[in-house]
């Protein structure tokens, strides 16, 4: 299912669609509106052909602008490109997935997405608000199953709108489920899940890639602008054991969190604005983690998340109570 990444090619990993999807990519969220042109035009400068991005994110209009400008310039071909997109939690019903996923490719201005992922398995009460809450501060909650959900998103493939169909934040139960589903036409081409050293996901990574569910890693860098960060959380960019393995290979910690995951075939997606290091976080396919280092590096796991989506712990599909 995957081809190995060799050490001089940024490599890509195989879908169970066929497609090849580029193991390192641009994450988006965070990134605001008047300054995400240009980091995804800096990021396909540097050779990114990745781009993470979600409905929910509240920048997809100017991150189409910067795949824009790049392919009017030449630089690029639409095809080349792998852009990624996510189904907002309060589009769940079957009847409004399409309408999701056409406001994206609307504000994109494209024609299509290369994978298309349901963001959470829980559904929220559709409407304009993106996270309707109740007055004790808890998301206010849709009963569609997602079971449903995934019937609208097979609908997108057929309809040309999406080349592929995945899931983020799913856990194993739940990917169990949609993979028994009766009726099932299109299985998850991935699954996106936070993954880090304090979360090192090996269970679900193994149960995934044994169902040739790829996976890419969310929040590789431990999300250090996340909005509810505090100051005591653990911060992986900090630690001196990712410093020293660093300073060994001559490289950056964000340089080694980032090949980690290239070493585990698993799709890494780190956000940046910052173009100096939307270049660095690129240059990682020219050493090596040695199996020791990869020991140590795996070694930090604690549970420890970044995103937790506090405001739906009571959810029927809340997708963190379980093992993995
Ligand atoms: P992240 O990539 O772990 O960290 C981003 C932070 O690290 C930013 O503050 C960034 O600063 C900083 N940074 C980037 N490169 C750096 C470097 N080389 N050295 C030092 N600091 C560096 O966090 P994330 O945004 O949470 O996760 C990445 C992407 O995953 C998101 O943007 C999004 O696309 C996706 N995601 C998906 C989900 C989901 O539910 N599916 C959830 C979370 C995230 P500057 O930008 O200021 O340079």
């Amino acid at each position: 299912m995957f081809r190995s990444s060799s050490v001089a090619m940024p490599a890509t990993v195989k879908l169970n669609t066929g497609a090849q999807m580029p193991i390192v990519g641009l994450g988006t969220w965070k990134s605001p509106p008047g300054k995400v042109t240009e980091a995804v035009k800096a990021a396909i400068s540097a050779g990114y052909r990745h781009i993470d991005g979600a409905y929910v994110y509240e920048n997809e209009a100017e991150v189409g602008e910067g795949i824009r400008a790049m392919i009017e310039a030449g630089v690029v071909k639409r095809e080349d490109l792998f852009v990624v997109s996510k189904l907002w939690c309060t589009f769940h019903e079957k009847s409004m997935v399409r309408k999701g996923c056409e406001k994206t490719l609307s504000d994109l201005k494209l024609d299509y997405l290369d994978l298309y992922l349901v963001h959470w398995p829980m559904g929220f009460k559709a409407g304009n608000e993106l996270f309707p809450l109740d007055s004790a501060g808890e998301t206010i909650n849709d009963s569609t199953h997602f079971l449903e959900t995934w019937e609208g998103m097979e609908e997108l493939v057929d309809a040309g709108l999406v080349k592929a169909i995945g899931i983020s934040n799913f856990n194993k139960d739940q990917i169990e489920a949609l993979l028994n589903k009766p009726g099932l036409k299109y299985k998850p081409a991935n699954n996106q899940v936070e993954c880090h050293p304090y979360l090192t996901q090996e269970k679900l990574i193994n149960y995934c890639h044994s169902q040739g569910i790829s996976v890419t890693a969310y929040s590789p860098l431990g999300s250090p602008d996340r909005p509810w960060a505090k100051p005591d959380d653990p911060s992986l960019l900090e630690e001196p054991q990712i410093k020293a393995i660093a300073d060994k290979h001559k490289k950056t910690p964000a340089q080694v969190l980032i090949r980690f995951h290239v070493q585990r075939n698993v799709i890494v997606i780190p956000k940046s604005i910052t173009p100096q290091r939307i270049q660095e976080n690129f240059q990682v396919f020219d050493f090596e983690l040695s199996e020791e280092e990869m020991k140590t590096i795996m070694g930090f796991n604690r549970n420890w998340r970044a995103c937790p989506m506090q405001w739906s712990l009571k959810h029927k599909d809340y997708p963190f109570n379980t093992e993995f």
